[in-house]
C-alpha cells in the first residue's frame, strides 16, 4: 500500500501526519527456527501517523492477517497478571449483570479461553471466536470452550444474530488495535449485542504510549493507538455509546470501555471527565504527538550507551521476554547477538527458536541461573514486578535487570 493512497482506518480521511518512522522491520512475532536462520526475512515499513480529522493514531502498513496470525505464539494464559485481571472482570460482570444459564458471553479473539473459562466455571454459556487455528483447538481441547475459528467482522456478527445468538456481554481485549477493518468489527459488535448488552473492550491508550515512550508496543500487529475521543467517534457511527471508561495498567496502559446501544446507555461521569481531559491535553492537535520521535531517539541513545559500556567492561549480557515488543526494541535500537547472549522466555512454544531480525536464541528461564549473566535486559517490562519476583534467586546471586521503558534504569 503506497502512503499516498492510505486513508484513516476509522474515518477514511486522507489528512494524515507522520509522527514517527521505525524504518523497515521484520514481523515482531515471526520467531525463526534454526533452519530458517540463513534465509532472508521479509521486512515491512513501520510508520505511525495521526489523523487530523478523527484523532486516531495508527500505522500505515497492513500486513495480511493470515500472515500475522496463522500460528500466533502468544498464549495469554502464560501470564499470571493477565489471568488475575480476567478472573476479576468475569466476576464483576457476572454479578453486576446477573448472568446465568440463559445468558451468553462472547469473546472476540478469545485466545486459549483464558477469560471465558471463568464465566464457564460460573455456569454462564460462552462462545469464543479465535482465528488462529492452533489456539482455537487448544481452547476447545484443554478448557472445553466452544470456539469458532474465524475472523470477526460485520458479516459474522450479523450471521450469529440471524442464527438467534445475541450476547449479554461481548469481550474484545487487545483486539480492536489488531484489526484492519475497524468499522466492520464495531458494526459486528453492534449486531451481536442484545438490546441491553454491553461490549467490554480494551485497547492500548495513546496517552500512555506517548507519555511513557512505549515505542516498542508499535509493531505490525498493532494498527491503532486509541484515545477515548477517537473511539467515541468510531462507535457513534454504529449507534453505540461509550457508557463507561477505566484506565487499566495492562500492556503498558490501556483503556477499558463499556459500549452499549445508544437507547440503553447514559454516559458516566468518568467518560465525561476523560473526554474533557483529552481535549485539555490536545488530543485533536498534532502538536501533542510531534515530540515523540525525538524522545524515542534519546531513549535509544541511552540504552545503547549503557549496554556498550557494560560490554566494554567485559560483562555478560542477556535478555528476558521474547515478546513482540522486544522485537521492535531490539531491531530499532540495533541490539543483537554482538551484545546479548540469549533471550530467556517461559513459553515452551518459543524456546528453541530465534528472535526476528536479531537472531538471538530463545531459552528457558532456568538458563539465567545456569549462565548467571551480569545483566538482563527486561524486554517484557510491562510484567516487571511478576518477572522480578520469579527471578529472585538470579538477583540474590548478584544478577541485575535493565528496564528500558520509560527510561533506562538498572534494578
Ligand atoms: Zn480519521
Amino acid at each position: 500500500m503506497s502512503k499516498s493512497a492510505f486513508c484513516c482506518r476509522s474515518c477514511g480521511s486522507p489528512d494524515l501526519r507522520l509522527i514517527l518512522s521505525l524504518g523497515h522491520t521484520p514481523l515482531a512475532n515471526a520467531l525463526l527456527t534454526a533452519e530458517q536462520l540463513g534465509a532472508p526475512e521479509p521486512v515491512y515499513p513501520l510508520d505511525v501517523v495521526f489523523c487530523s480529522n478523527c484523532a486516531l493514531v495508527q500505522i500505515t502498513e497492513t500486513v495480511p492477517p493470515e500472515v500475522l496470525f496463522s500460528d500466533y505464539l502468544y498464549f495469554s494464559s502464560f501470564s499470571d497478571t493477565m489471568l488475575k485481571h480476567a478472573e476479576a472482570l468475569a466476576d464483576e460482570l457476572t454479578q453486576a449483570r446477573g448472568l446465568g444459564a440463559e445468558s451468553l458471553v462472547v469473546e472476540i479473539a478469545s485466545n486459549d479461553g483464558y477469560l471465558l473459562q471463568f464465566y464457564k466455571q460460573r455456569g454462564v454459556p460462552v462462545l469464543g471466536i479465535e482465528p488462529a487455528a492452533n489456539i482455537a483447538r487448544a481452547a476447545e481441547a484443554e478448557r472445553g470452550i466452544p470456539t469458532l475459528c474465524e475472523f470477526f467482522g460485520a458479516e459474522l456478527g450479523q450471521r450469529l444474530r440471524a442464527e438467534g445468538q445475541q450476547a449479554d456481554v461481548i469481550h474484545a481485549h487487545n483486539v480492536l488495535a489488531h484489526v484492519a477493518d475497524l468499522n466492520g468489527v464495531v458494526q459486528g459488535i453492534a449486531a451481536l449485542l442484545k438490546p441491553d448488552g454491553v461490549a467490554v473492550i480494551e485497547v492500548p491508550y495513546v496517552k500512555d504510549l506517548i507519555d511513557h515512550r512505549e515505542f516498542d508496543t508499535i509493531y505490525h500487529e498493532h494498527l491503532c493507538y486509541f484515545s477515548l475521543t477517537a473511539l467515541d467517534r468510531l462507535f457513534a457511527r454504529y449507534g453505540l455509546v461509550i457508557a463507561d471508561v477505566r484506565r487499566v495498567p495492562i500492556h503498558g496502559g490501556s483503556l477499558q470501555i463499556h459500549a452499549m446501544r445508544a437507547d440503553a446507555a447514559v454516559r458516566s461521569a468518568a467518560v465525561q471527565t476523560l473526554l474533557a481531559e483529552e481535549a485539555a491535553w490536545g488530543v485533536d492537535d498534532f502538536a501533542f504527538y510531534a515530540g515523540f520521535a525525538c524522545a524515542i531517539e534519546a531513549l535509544r541513545a541511552d540504552l545503547r550507551t549503557l549496554l556498550g559500556s557494560l560490554k566494554a567492561q567485559g560483562k555478560a549480557l542477556a535478555a528476558y521476554g521474547a515478546s513482540a515488543k522486544g522485537s521492535t526494541l531490539l531491531n530499532y535500537c540495533g541490539i543483537g547477538a554482538e551484545t546479548l547472549d540469549f533471550v530467556a522466555d517461559r513459553s515452551t512454544y518459543k524456546q528453541g527458536r530465534y528472535t526476528p531480525g536479531t537472531h538471538l536464541p530463545i531459552v528457558a528461564p532456568a538458563t539465567l541461573l545456569q549462565e548467571q549473566p551480569d545483566y538482563v535486559l527486561l524486554l517484557t517490562w510491562n510484567f516487571a514486578d511478576e518477572i522480578l519476583d520469579q527471578q529472585a534467586e538470579y538477583r540474590r546471586r548478584g544478577g541485575q535487570f535493565i528496564i528500558p521503558i520509560p527510561q533506562v534504569r538498572v534494578v
